[in-house]
Order: structure tokens, then sequence, then C-alpha cells
């Protein structure tokens, strides 16, 4: 079967796409030779389309509130010993002002649900921050919201939004969510998101429970069908006041492994490599950068945010200062011969 997955590599570089049963059998037989393979081509079709080039996002985790009790989340609703935090307007305007003097150009909202953050609250803020530094992206990643406020937000100014599908298949859905959860709204947000203008992002844990690589496959197959301008992808990784507290993480070799086959199928997709995935091994960004990642995302939320904004066991970097954060990331960045940029980081158009 070595063989069969090395063949379906090869296919996948020349074609950027294969069927969805043929991204199972790549994953489920995949050698060391088989990602070695794919981590070459990738990080070609990477350097045509960006260069040595890693773009910045300054992450501000603006709530742990949260609505929902997702299976495997840190900060989902039932965990009553996580201390909850909202940061005010005036705390997130404070963060752009530091992260811009830092050289971020774009700022990523994220948190959990949480209907404190109104769409006036929100709108003002964006408006806000777009006229303090026009030369800014703004990126929000604040869950499900309906279209009439994914529009105003957009008006305001937002430019991006990330909503993780966090599985493709409907069934796998319903393990890893409670039945409040749907599975179809948030696939129609996401096009929602799209039909409005926003730049888009998806994506999903590497190794969640439950998972196989079917599953893998119809989210590929997802990806090559919605075809994002960004996409997120980490290890699922056990947090121990979940549900899933006894679940085994995901692995670094998948997770690197699926962000070469990622480039592959979205040569100009905007893929960071994440701090979970730094989480679960040493230099792990450094080996996404070279799997064929393109994006790395500070944390710059206050130190008080950092420390209680945990999703999962272990989470890096909650003890540093933004300044340190981005100065290790640099020198991290460059010892592998790639290069921080200073730029909004717009998806470039390829056909
Ligand atoms: N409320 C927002 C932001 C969620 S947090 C939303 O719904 O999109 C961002 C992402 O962290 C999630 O989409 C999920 O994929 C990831 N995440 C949550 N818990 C995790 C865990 N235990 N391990 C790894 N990643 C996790």
């Amino acid at each position: 079967m070595n063989n069969r997955s090395l063949f379906l590599a090869k296919k996948l570089a020349e074609q950027h796409s294969l069927k969805v049963e043929e991204y199972a059998e790549l994953i489920r037989y995949r050698t060391d030779t088989t990602a070695k393979f794919l981590q070459e081509h990738a990080e070609n079709v990477r350097k045509s389309v960006y260069g040595n080039d890693v773009y910045v996002r300054g992450l501000i985790e603006i709530s742990n509130y949260c609505k929902n009790d997702c299976f495997y989340c840190g900060i989902r609703r039932s965990n009553k010993k996580c201390k909850r935090y909202r940061l005010s307007a005036e705390d997130i305007l404070a963060c752009c002002k530091s992260g811009y003097a830092l050289g971020i150009r774009t700022f990523v909202l994220q948190g959990g649900e949480d209907s404190f953050y109104t769409d006036d609250l929100l709108c003002d803020l964006i408006s806000t921050v777009k006229a303090l530094y026009p030369d800014c992206a703004i990126t929000l990643s604040l869950g499900e919201r309906g279209k009439i406020s994914f529009r105003k937000l957009f008006q305001a100014g937002a430019d991006r939004y990330l909503l993780r599908h966090e599985t493709a298949d409907a069934v796998h859905y319903g393990k890893l969510h409670p039945v409040d959860c749907s599975f179809e709204n948030r696939i129609q947000c996401l096009y929602n998101l799209r039909e409005i203008g926003y730049q888009v992002g998806c994506g999903f844990m590497v190794g969640s429970p439950y998972q196989t690589p079917e599953i893998i496959a119809k989210d590929l197959f997802f990806l090559e069908t919605f075809r994002p301008e960004m996409c997120g992808i980490g290890p699922f990784i056990s947090h121990k006041n979940t549900p899933f507290c006894n679940m085994k993480s995901g692995t670094a070799e998948l997770t690197i492994f699926l962000l070469s086959v990622i480039r592959l199928i979205l040569p100009s997709v905007l893929l960071p490599a994440t701090t979970a995935l730094a989480t679960v091994t040493p230099h792990g960004r450094e080996r996404g950068i070279s799997a064929g990642a393109n994006v790395v995302m500070p944390n710059i939320s206050p130190l008080s945010a950092k420390t209680n904004y945990i999703l999962y066991d272990g989470k890096i970097c909650t003890e540093e200062e933004p300044t340190l954060c981005l100065a290790c990331l640099k020198k991290r960045i460059d010892s592998i011969g790639y290069r921080i940029v200073t730029s909004r980081g717009d998806p470039v158009k390829t056909t």
C-alpha cells in the first residue's frame, strides 16, 4: 500500500485534486516517503505563490464566555472551573495600539459566543479600529451569528471571518457537539459570509475524537469545493474539564501531513501554523511553515485574558508579553529561511 499512497500523492501534486475515497487512502496508507514528497511539493507551491513571506495576524482573545457546550472545548459553558472574563472596547483598542506599534496589520478578534458583543458594540469597535488604522485588516472569529449581523459587521469594516467547520461529516459533528449545535447552520454561516463579501476561513481539528481517514477525506473534499481564502487546522488536544478529558490528542505528524495536502489542494490559501501544533511538538510552527503553511498568529491579548482563554491543556505562550511573543516568532521563522512581513497579507489570486 506504500506505493498506493505515493501514487496518490503524485497525482495530487499534479492535479491539485483527488476523489474523496482517494484522499482517505492517501491518509490511511501514508508513509514517511509520502509525507516527504508532499512536503517538498507543498513548499514549492507556496514559494511560487508567496515566496518566503510569512504573514502575521495579531490574535486578541476578547472573551471566554460562551453559550455553547462543545464537548472538546475548555471554555464550554458547563466548565464551571473556567474563570470568565471579557475585554471592553477600550481594552481591545489598547491591544490594537500596541500590536500596530509592533508591526501587526491584521487584528483577529476571537472569542466564545458571548451575547455581550452586540452588533452595535462590535460595529462601533470595528469602525473605530478601521478609522485609526486604515491600513489594517480586521478578522472576526466569534462563532455563528445571523446573516444580518454578519452583514452589519462587514459594512462596519470587518474584512475576514474565521469559522472552522470543525468536521464536514454531519454524524461526526453530532459526536463533537450537543444537539443544540447544528451542522447545517455552521455550514450555512460559511456560505452567508462568502455571499456578503468576507474573505472566509474554515477548518477542522486533526485527531478529534471519532475522526477517521474517511472523515478527513470529506473535510478535504469540502475545502476543494468551498475554496476558502483561509484554512485553520491544528491537533485536537484534550482539556481536563471537558467530556473529552481522556481522549488522546491529534498528532503533529498528521497535522503537518495535512498542511502539505491542503497547500496542494488550494495553492493560494492562507494557512496558519497554529499554536495548537506548537503545543504538541517543539518547533511545531517552524515545521508547519516548512510543510506549506504561511501564516502565524501571535497572541497579543492582555496577560489576564491569555491565562484564561484556555481551549485545551498545555497551551504554550500564555505568559508572554506580545513584544516577546513576536520577537520569538521572528527568530523561529528566520531560522528556517523564511521572513515575517508587515502587511495586511491578503490572499494572492491565482486561477
Ligand atoms: N467561538 C468561535 C471560536 C472558537 S475557538 C467559533 O465558534 O468559531 C477556535 C477554534 O479552536 C475552534 O474552532 C476549534 O476548532 C479549536 N479548538 C477548540 N477546542 C479545542 C481543543 N480542545 N483542541 C484543539 N483545538 C480546539
